[in-house]
């Protein structure tokens, strides 16, 4: 556990809010100052905050993600492009450029195997002090909890989704 320096976020959960909650912090990063690199995983298409956050020059946010195989079976190119974020969240931890960096999805990543646990758990590791980092995705495991600072379950209660109302832009991508 010594080995991990400065604070760890994790939200996971089956609830609405996860990547939402890590997206706010990374603006209130920026209003005091901070700079922020948010790596997706997973995720391929156009989510409208890669849109929004356009308006940050504070804010670096990449997709390392192809976003088909979860009706399938992940491919090699899923497990290269998040292999891929992974070395590109290394490089901006000993860029030291960011304050903040964001793992979006990385549970997910993990989940489906496009990466191993060992590998995320090296990455994190001896992380300079002053970097705040953050993981989202449903389905963390238990490890993850365990070198983790601070954990919030978004639980859901009831969704739309359930009752056959699509994702809408804007709201939920
Ligand atoms: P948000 O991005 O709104 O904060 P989240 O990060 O907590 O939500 P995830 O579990 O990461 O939610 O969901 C990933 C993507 O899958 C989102 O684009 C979401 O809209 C979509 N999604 C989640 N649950 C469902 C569902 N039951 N049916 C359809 N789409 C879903
Ligand atoms: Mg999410």
């Amino acid at each position: 556990m010594d080995n991990y320096k400065g604070y760890i976020h994790l939200y996971t959960g089956n609830g609405k809010g996860k990547t939402t909650a890590a997206l706010g912090l990374a603006i209130r990063a920026v209003g005091a100052g901070k700079k922020v690199f948010i790596a997706q995983f997973v995720k391929g298409i156009h989510y409208s905050e890669l849109d929004a956050l356009k308006r940050f020059p504070e804010i670096v946010i990449n997709q390392y993600g192809l976003d088909c195989f979860i009706i399938n079976q992940p491919t090699e190119k899923d497990i290269l492009a998040a292999q891929k974020g992974l070395n590109e969240v290394k490089k901006a931890i000993e860029s030291h450029l960011y304050d903040v960096i964001v793992l979006d999805e990385i549970c997910i990543a993990l989940y489906y195997q496009l990466i191993s646990l060992d590998d995320l758990k090296n990455v994190l590791k001896n992380h300079p002090e002053n970097i705040e980092i953050v993981l989202t995705g449903r389905y963390a495991p238990e490890e993850l909890i365990e070198i983790s600072d601070l954990v919030t379950e978004m639980k859901e209660i009831k969704h739309y989704f359930n009752n056959g109302i699509q994702a809408r832009k804007g709201i939920d991508y």
